[in-house]
């Protein structure tokens, strides 16, 4: 939805950062919702909506509204730091959105500026509240664990969501930042966290995953769910069934992909009629997912990092 975020977490962004898309490559509303539509044609049925931080974009609830209008629509979720969810969720929800995930690592205002460089734990907090209010269940939660940072709040981050109905889950951090800082032998591994929760509840895995990129697990017999998404230690590419759109038009296979397909080129392609325009972009699609690589390749010695920052692919 862009590249732009109203956050700089230090695992995601720079403090100072410029390389920004160019103004002039961002898809419009129009374009966003015509390939979203060629796609649902083509068999997807899951969309969901990321960044950057989505909600900056300043037609969300539009877009959301549009492709909930389309034949076959798709189940439409966000992923979002949910700072504007206390002003969005309700008319989100109305516009036919069925789900958010919500960014959190702590519960620590200082901690949270720390992480984020930015003062608005609160913010957040009020956007989860109003996400549960407006019916975007369940609320899902995603944290990220950093060694030294706030690695001793698995637990209390898991009491904190049983006792609010969030759905919590733990992701493992990739080798996705602009900085290019991560290192393997520093990351919290999922093994680490299942370990440290297992202390103090009872986790029964969930038999069903599909190709959902979180392991799960009900918790102290109940009905309320952890996950772990272990995308470096226990990859699932295998059953990915997954592809991203750039804001500026690219359609990207995997997340670690070093190759893109390029589908503004046809979108702008002013030579091309919208039926041959689409039978164009489905053809793209297609191949591009045709293209799936086996596997991500982290362990591969020869793996390189993506040249664009998760902020510029879609978390
Ligand atoms: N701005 C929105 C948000 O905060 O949820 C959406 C985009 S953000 C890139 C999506 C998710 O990616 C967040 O949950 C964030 O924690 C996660 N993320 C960012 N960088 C990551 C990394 N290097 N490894 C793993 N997850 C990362």
């Amino acid at each position: 939805m862009t590249d732009r975020c109203s956050l700089r977490c230090t695992y995601c962004m720079p403090e100072v950062f410029s390389e920004w898309l160019q103004r002039a490559h961002l898809l419009t509303a129009d374009e966003i919702v015509e390939v979203v539509s060629v796609a649902v044609s083509c068999g997807i049925q899951t969309v969901r909506l990321t960044g950057g931080e989505p909600l900056l974009n300043p037609h969300v609830v539009d877009i959301v509204r549009r492709v909930a209008g389309l034949p076959n629509a798709p189940e439409i979720s966000m992923t979002t730091n949910g700072l504007r969810l206390g002003q969005l969720a309700k008319p989100l929800a109305e516009a036919g959105l069925s789900r958010v995930n919500v960014s959190l690592d702590t519960l620590s205002r200082q901690r949270f500026f720390d992480i984020t460089r930015r003062d608005r734990l609160s913010q957040v907090l009020d956007g989860i509240a109003a996400a549960g209010d407006a019916g975007l269940h369940p609320v899902k939660v995603n944290t990220l664990l950093q060694r030294g940072v706030n690695d001793d709040e698995a637990v209390p981050l898991l009491r904190h969501a049983l006792a609010n109905g969030w759905r919590l889950r733990f992701i493992e951090q990739m080798p996705l930042d602009a900085g290019g800082l991560w290192s393997r032998s520093t990351m919290i591994t999922a093994d680490e966290i299942l370990h440290d929760l297992s202390r103090e509840f009872s986790l029964t895995p969930v038999p069903t995953r599909g190709s959902m990129p979180a392991e799960e697990y009900y918790v102290d017999g109940g009905l309320q769910i952890v996950g772990v998404i272990a995308s470096v230690t226990r990859p699932f590419c295998g059953s990915c069934d997954r592809v991203r759109l750039t804001a500026d038009g690219q359609v990207r296979n995997c997340l670690f992909a070093r190759q893109e397909t390029d589908v503004r080129a046809t979108l702008r392609d002013a030579s091309l009629n919208p039926e041959q325009r689409r039978t164009r972009i489905a053809a793209r699609f297609q191949a591009s997912v045709h293209a799936k690589a086996a596997g991500h390749g982290i362990d591969d010695p020869a793996f390189l990092q993506p040249a664009r920052p998760m902020s510029a692919i879609g978390g």
